[in-house]
């Protein structure tokens, strides 16, 4: 072979043969239909919700189809890694319920198609690059930055149909073996090229599982395979991974698609069966009538850390992923409350080729549905995990008063038939429970329309809270105040005729509300009064009466 002088020359002499290699990572045994997928990150430390979203289609393939969904850390270019990044990353995935299959795991690594991460698997993208220059596809380039640059410069001048590494000015490409041997041995830094097949003018065709049929112009451009560190870019590392690791699903960001043709040749030139690539729109924000991309730069919910600082459960926001992935998610939720994702009919052709809008008044919803049937115990425990967290104060007067909070939240919760949807996030807890706490309660005192200071004041000052009272007994006390005072007994009666009264009963609990509670609008008011003690509700009572005078 005319290359073997070279590759002696650039590759060890060690490296395993492409043979060896398929055979230490032999096709999966798994039934048809089986789809092999994974998520790539980079260790960049930060979690975007377009990555998370992309990482959920990924394993919800996996699982729908009974296959196997890995993690692989591309951690090809150390510039923008960052220390620590793998695992909190992994941490933010798990607790999302991003759990793969196999691959990096916390601490450990699972799978017999490892390792599972770029920079241990020099040998292998070394072995594949070997390979490729021995059989005339790939050579040796030479260019500085500054001959690369003025190149393009010469392009821009000339007008080129296509600007990159290619055609004539491809001063490597046709380097005679000896002078590209000599040149190394001087310790000339060489990256490694593909030997584009590619022609001007002709065009290839691929099916995208989201996008369906696609046509693009071929690749002409002879990429870089490896870099002068020997490391793979992320072109090369993709095609040897996802082929040894037999991924049958690459699916991933929209910003790849348009590195399709050349990962086409990629496969081909190595002798690859390529696999079927499916590219998600990334996930849209409306601003000012007009749609664009969430942005890392522009918007803290871009983050995933986000979600959680807020105080959003995971599972409400993998509830709105699903939403996303599919508009026919939430009919067929609300007919299976309780199945898991997996258990939904989805597919990737279904999914929307163009960007899905990111909606943050459907999430606030999605996630009041989610939070709402929570037990008041499970909530109040989450309440408390996330305030350790994210609001320390909150936390010291939580602990403060073991059991209270899940009392709190029992309120309208536990054993009702329709619980409110009134909490949305953890971090609306402290807000929402606030009357609660002497230390968090504000002695507002608002009324309504119909009901003037003096009124109220005659309200407060004749009612007598007694914490025996059962709910019937309680009411009973409420509406014989209402009647001594000229209110009538029930709305209806007042709406017959409304000149005989001052009001009805509900304006006179909610005086009595207004001044447990400070507000007009809350849970069980007797629940409520129940949950705060007598002592509480007394000197709460007494104190808006006295501001009345
Ligand atoms: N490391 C690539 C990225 O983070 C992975 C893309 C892919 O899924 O192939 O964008």
């Amino acid at each position: 072979m005319p290359n073997t002088a070279l590759a002696a020359a650039l590759f060890p002499n060690s490296l395993p043969t492409p043979e060896e290699l398929e055979a230490r990572y032999p096709a999966r045994n798994l039934p048809e239909g089986a789809r092999v997928t994974r998520f790539a990150p980079s260790p960049t430390g930060f979690l975007h919700i377009g990555s998370l979203y992309t990482a959920f289609v990924n394993q919800l393939t996996a699982r729908v189809t009974g296959g196997v969904f890995f993690l692989r850390v591309e951690d090809t270019d150390k510039k923008r890694e960052v220390e620590g990044g793998v695992g909190s990353l992994l941490k933010s995935l798990a607790a999302f319920g991003i759990v793969p299959d196999e691959g990096q795991a916390m601490g450990a690594e699972t799978g017999a198609y490892g390792p599972y991460t770029q920079s241990r698997r020099r040998d292998i993208y070394q072995a594949f690059a070997k390979d490729l220059l021995l059989r005339g596809l790939a050579y040796p380039c030479f260019c500085t930055e500054d001959e690369l640059s003025d190149l393009r410069e010469e392009q821009e001048h000339e007008g080129a149909v296509q600007k990159g590494y290619w055609g004539k000015w491809a001063r490597c490409r046709d380097l005679p073996a000896d002078e590209a041997i000599r040149r190394a041995a001087n310790g000339e830094a060489w990256v490694l090229r593909l030997r584009s097949s590619g022609v001007a003018d002709k065009r290839i065709a691929f099916t995208d599982e989201v996008r369906g049929k696609i046509e693009m112009p071929e690749n002409m451009l002879d990429a870089v395979l490896l870099k002068t560190d020997g490391v793979p870019t992320y072109h090369f590392a993709h095609a040897v991974d996802d082929h040894l690791m037999r991924t049958t699903h690459v699916i991933r960001s929209e910003e790849w698609l348009a590195s399709v043709p050349l990962h086409l040749q990629l496969f081909s030139a190595c002798g690859f069966k390529a696999p079927k690539y499916a590219h998600i729109s990334a996930l849209m924000k409306q601003e000012d009538g007009n749609k664009r991309k969430l942005s890392k730069r522009k918007d803290p919910e871009a983050a995933v850390s986000w979600f959680t600082r807020q105080g959003y459960p995971s599972y409400a926001v993998l509830e709105y992923l699903m939403c996303l992935i599919s508009s026919q998610f939430e009919d067929w939720r609300r007919a299976n409350p309780a199945a898991l994702h997996e258990a939904f009919p989805f597919t990737l052709k279904k999914m929307s080729a163009s960007g899905a809008l990111f909606d943050p008044v459907k999430l606030i919803d999605v996630s009041k549905g989610v939070i709402a049937p929570m037990p008041g115990a499970e909530l109040a425990a989450r309440a408390g995990d996330w305030a350790r967290e994210f609001d320390r104060q909150l936390a010291d007067i939580l602990a403060a008063r073991p059991g209270y909070l899940a009392q709190i939240l029992a309120i309208d919760r536990d054993g009702a038939k329709k619980p409110r949807k009134d909490i949305s996030r953890y971090g609306e807890v402290r807000e929402y429970a606030s009357y609660f706490f002497d230390e968090l309660f504000t002695p507002e005192l608002p009324l309504p329309d119909s009901v003037t200071n003096a009124d109220a004041a005659a309200i407060l000052g004749e009612y007598d809270y007694s914490a025996e009272d059962g709910k019937d007994a309680w009411f009973g006390r409420i509406r014989d105040l209402a009647v001594r005072l000229g209110y009538a007994a029930a709305p209806r009666e007042y709406k017959e005729t409304p000149a005989a009264f001052k009001g009805h009963v509900g304006d006179v609990s909610a005086v009595i509300r207004a001044a447990v509670t400070g507000r007009l609008n809350t849970p069980d008011l007797w629940s409520i009064c129940r949950v705060l003690g007598e002592e509480r509700v007394r000197a709460r009572i007494a104190l808006a009466a006295a501001r009345l005078v």
